[in-house]
């Protein structure tokens, strides 16, 4: 019933960038609630393109309110499913996801694409029995061609 691997995928350093680069790829600033984000313009055809592959979910902060603006604006069928987190968990780093990554995967196999991994989360995909793929990114340049091409060679490794 599932046959393709899961891809979470965070939005904030990976879609919507932040920081200085000399790299930065084009895009263009959207209000979101209220708060202007530089949106990738590149990250829309990468996932597009990555959406063929995998199951895409959000794993992100923005949490419901991703399917309010990014299908739209990236040209993304949607809306995508989406997880949800404990509000009291810390939430700078990225293992506040974890366990919210954990309860929606279970033992399917899964790739993450996140600017914010921590030696926790290192730690877990090692110890995870399914295929577990930690993708970072860096926050003010986002998803890469490179990145989903290691995404894609990992998939066909796994039979995908
Ligand atoms: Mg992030």
């Amino acid at each position: 019933m599932h046959d393709s691997p899961l891809l979470f995928v965070d939005i904030d350093g990976v879609i919507s960038l932040f920081g200085e680069s000399h790299t930065r790829p084009a895009g263009r600033w959207v209000n979101v609630d209220g708060m202007l984000h530089f949106l990738s313009a590149t990250a829309g055809g990468h996932l597009l393109r990555l959406a063929e592959g995998f199951e895409l979910v959000w794993c992100s902060g923005w949490e419901d309110r991703a399917n309010d603006h990014l299908p739209h604006e990236l040209a993304l069928p949607g809306p995508l499913p989406f997880l949800t987190f404990e509000r009291s968990r810390r939430r700078r780093r990225a293992h506040w996801k974890l366990d919210a990554v954990d309860a929606y995967a279970r033992e399917r196999p899964l790739a993450w694409i996140d600017d914010a991994f921590d030696e926790e989360c290192h730690w877990w995909a090692g110890e995870r029995p399914a295929p577990t793929l930690l993708v970072a990114t860096e926050p003010a340049v986002g998803l890469t061609e490179k990145h989903v091409a290691q995404l894609e060679g990992w998939a066909t490794r796994l039979g995908h």
